[in-house]
């Protein structure tokens, strides 16, 4: 094991990181975080309560009014989110082992999420000196009128994030919210703190000013829940499955909270009959079984021509049935484990309703091992278009299921029939096709010819039942500041 590795998992119980320290525990409660390959518990941490949850605001909300925070020039904002991301990188041997750890991916993976993280914080780090308003026009009598805007900091930040990307999540939150000169809250999944506690170690390092960055480990009903009805935060930042963002919304609502919602997705992959089928299985089956499909833009609904089914859903199983599965950090696994037990049973049980409800297994469907959580990377075969589970609902696993379509009509009406709207990839040679397609399917990011990609200046936000507001790029910028108007009558 990595010596930085051993040496942050020594300390066995690990408390919030508040005001540029860890804080030790004053709530009784703790939650153990297991390594998903072996079921043993790495470490504990505590769920922080409503009291730490405060704290951890008023050392936010100090730097944010009269703080050294709040006095720093924006390139020198600009220069430490540079030098954070240069010490991320130097770190990221320990930081993808700590995060195969907690999470179960593979280590390659968790390299290139390192990888996304520092790209993020030197992607943001520009914008920061490139914050900006508008001259405005104004039709007003009665003297010389001079109009601007200002784009100023939103406020505090609450920001709760999901398991699944836990290095990217912290990126994609904290890295635009400190460019627009915000301090942050930041809750990370209890599956997966660790990660974030490591990279809040590391933020002190560079010099980022204590109380800037604040992580509260804990629990939704106690943490998130504090973080969300606390009335000194102006802005949450969530990203998670739709039913928790519905509360998460409701609560901001209630106290005029400005919000954002990442959320869930049961994402079509269209395959069009004029694809190139010597790429379509390989990126249908990288699309679905990267992050053992707990990517919330995996294409998960798989449709087919009805003449190519059978030949490319065969391909596919084949790729699946090829995977190596095992720990993370042997560098021949090609398939890690899910999360956690409760993630685990919440696959399996949707893999067993699939059976139940007659959906014919192409490939997998099991466990594999009896120690660790382990799902065979799974396809369905859904000839006859049944609204079952395994073809409606996100299942956030290495699954999927395909269907025959007759015509590009029949396509889009099956492709657009979910309450979701996050994400679809397009597999055409027809550029035409590939223009139409992506007008007419209803979902935030569409990928032609491509699954799963991500850069931090192109925006991911949520059709329907996916989302309110976007994160990367620009969208963030707006979303972590508030327009000021200002008007001078001279
Ligand atoms: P959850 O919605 O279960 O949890 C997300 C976060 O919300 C966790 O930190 C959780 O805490 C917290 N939480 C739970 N209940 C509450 C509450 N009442 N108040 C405040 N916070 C609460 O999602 P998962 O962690 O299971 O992540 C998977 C989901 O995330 C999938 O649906 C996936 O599609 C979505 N996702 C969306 C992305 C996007 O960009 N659109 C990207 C990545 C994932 P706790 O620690 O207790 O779980």
């Amino acid at each position: 094991m990595n010596k930085e590795v051993q040496q942050f998992l020594s300390n066995k119980t690990k408390g919030a990181f508040i005001n540029g320290k860890f804080v030790n525990a004053t709530s009784e409660k703790a939650i153990a975080v297991v390594n998903p390959a072996t079921e043993e518990t790495l470490s504990e941490v505590v769920v922080s309560n409503k009291e730490l949850v405060n704290e951890a605001v008023q050392a936010a909300n100090h730097q944010l009014e009269n703080g050294d925070w709040s006095k720093l020039l924006a390139n020198k904002k600009e220069y430490l989110l540079l030098k954070y991301a240069d010490l991320i990188e130097e770190n990221t041997s320990a930081l993808a082992e700590l995060l195969v750890l907690e999470h179960g991916k593979l280590l390659s993976d968790a390299k290139k999420e390192v990888s996304a993280a520092v790209n993020c914080f030197r992607y943001y780090a520009g914008w920061a000196t490139k914050i900006e308003g508008s001259t405005i026009d104004v039709s007003l009598s009665g003297g010389n009128h001079f109009a601007y805007t200002k784009r100023e900091p939103v406020g505090v930040v609450g920001a709760i994030a999901p398991w699944n990307v836990p290095i990217m999540m912290y990126a994609w939150k904290i890295a635009p919210a400190l460019a627009c000169g915000c301090t942050i809250v930041f809750k990370p999944s209890e599956e997966t703190p660790l990660t974030s506690l490591l990279l809040a170690e590391l933020s002190k390092e560079v010099g980022i000013p204590d109380g800037v960055i604040n992580i509260v480990p804990g629990d939704g009903a106690t943490t998130g829940q504090a973080i969300t009805n606390h009335p000194l935060i102006s802005k949450i930042t969530f990203t998670g499955s739709s039913a928790t963002g519905r509360i998460i919304g409701q609560n901001s609502a209630k106290l005029l909270k400005e919000f954002t919602l990442e959320l869930g997705g049961k994402n079509p992959v269209l395959v069009l009959d004029d694809a190139d089928f010597s790429k379509v299985p390989g990126g249908v089956a990288k699309g679905i079984f990267y992050n053992q499909g707990q990517v919330c833009v995996s294409g998960s609904r798989l449709y087919l021509p009805k003449n190519k089914f059978d030949n490319t859903l065969a391909d596919i199983a084949s790729i699946a049935e090829k995977m190596k599965l095992g720990s993370g950090l042997d560098e021949n696994t090609k398939l890690g484990p899910v999360v956690s037990k409760d993630h685990f049973n919440k696959v399996m049980n949707y893999i067993d309703e699939g059976k139940q409800d007659s959906i014919e297994v192409v490939t997998g469907g099991g466990r594999a091992f009896d120690k660790g959580y382990f799902v065979e990377p799974t396809v369905f075969a859904n000839t006859d278009n049944k609204a079952v589970s395994v073809a409606t609902d996100e299942i956030f696993g290495p699954v999927i299921t395909a269907m025959p379509y007759s015509n590009v009509d029949d396509l889009l009406e099956k492709a657009n029939a979910t309450e979701y709207g996050l994400s679809a990839s397009i597999w055409t040679s027809n550029l035409g096709n590939a223009h139409y397609l992506a007008d007419k399917v209803k979902a935030g990011i569409i990928y032609i010819n491509s699954a799963v990609r991500s850069d931090p200046n192109l925006p991911l936000g949520g059709f329907k039942q996916s989302g309110i507001g976007s994160e990367l790029g620009k969208s963030a910028i707006n979303g972590f500041t508030k327009l000021k108007s200002v008007c001078i009558n001279y």
